[in-house]
């Protein structure tokens, strides 16, 4: 079986500690090579200062292609626009660009008055340059917001057209579910490349938490297992679902595989040891 790409997304630290444990991630997983790394933008752009700061140190001192995450919450078009000037300008080219959730104090998403309506303004306006890779997100399993997954094909085709060159899935238990998704794109006429966002269990209650908040469905197969593992297997039982998972997709014709880190290197570095993926070199020039 060939190796697949990897990329990792972490998330901008809060505090000191944070700091410290973004930076151990990153230096232990930049040996892998990754075609890129990306960075989160906290909701409602809480983090907009701090993704900057963890976006620009992880290119300049790993060297790494970074892309930073983007949203269109609470910020105007001008203030949007400057986020993306100021990471050109600090020789960052790679943006994920995404509407983002519903704003404080707001069931749905609703647009800043001066703001971008959508992720597909977004892109458009971030295309406009002509300097950036634009990154958008996708749904495999229908988005809470919308009608089916058909809607999820239709607005996708509109954010390549508008500009994205790839784009990086929700995650997602069942490789059918990525292939049908994949399949009913390449039908929609959609060839930019479909990344699957693969999330390492880190906890099985955290990942459970976090479907229910993102629409993923959690097949009965992975509630027994993890059931019967209890805490002592769950660990073992992770890894190896990772794992299958992943074998399943490359097995698909899947080329390249983005991890959700959370921050935390060690499953991801056995997950990709089980793939053939090992560190390729040392990081004694790192800054
Ligand atoms: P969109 O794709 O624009 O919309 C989601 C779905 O809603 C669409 O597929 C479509 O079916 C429907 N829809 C939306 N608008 C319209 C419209 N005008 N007309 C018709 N249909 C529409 N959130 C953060 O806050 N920070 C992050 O850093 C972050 N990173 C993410 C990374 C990835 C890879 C993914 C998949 C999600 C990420 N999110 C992040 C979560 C994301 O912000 C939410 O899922 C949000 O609700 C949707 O953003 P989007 O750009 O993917 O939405």
């Amino acid at each position: 079986m060939s190796q697949p790409a990897v990329s990792f997304e972490f998330f901008p630290p809060r505090n000191l500690d944070q700091s410290f444990r973004l930076w151990d991630t990153a230096r232990a997983l930049a040996p892998l090579a990754p075609d890129f790394v990306s960075v989160t933008y906290g909701a409602g752009g809480t983090t907009r200062q701090l993704t900057h700061e963890a976006v620009t140190a992880l290119a300049s001192h790993y060297g790494l292609n970074v892309a930073a995450h983007l949203t269109c919450v609470d910020a105007t078009r001008e203030q949007t626009l400057q986020i993306v000037a100021d990471y050109a300008a600090a020789g960052v080219h790679e943006i994920v660009a995404l509407r983002g959730d519903a704003p404080q104090g707001h069931e749905r998403f609703t647009p800043h008055a001066d703001g971008f309506a959508s992720s597909v303004e977004l892109i458009a306006a971030i295309a406009e340059r002509g300097d950036m890779t634009i990154r958008c997100g996708t749904y495999p399993e229908p988005h809470p917001d919308s009608a089916d997954s058909a809607a999820d094909v239709a607005w996708l085709k509109r954010k390549v057209d508008a500009g994205a060159s790839s784009a990086i899935t929700q995650f997602f238990f069942d490789a059918d579910t990525f292939f049908r998704f994949r399949d009913a794109c390449a039908a929609a006429g959609i060839d930019a490349p479909i990344l699957p966002g693969i999330l390492p269990i880190q906890s099985w209650a955290g990942a459970r938490r976090f479907a229910e908040r993102c629409g993923t469905s959690v097949p009965q197969w992975a509630e027994e297992a993890f059931a019967g593992a209890g805490r002592e297997g769950e660990a073992a039982l992770a890894l190896e679902v990772c794992v299958r998972l992943c074998e399943q997709l490359v097995a698909g014709g899947v080329d390249r595989l983005h991890f959700y880190t959370l921050n935390k290197p060690e499953l991801v570095l056995k997950v990709c040891a089980a793939l053939g993926i090992h560190p390729n070199g040392d990081l004694s020039d790192v800054a």
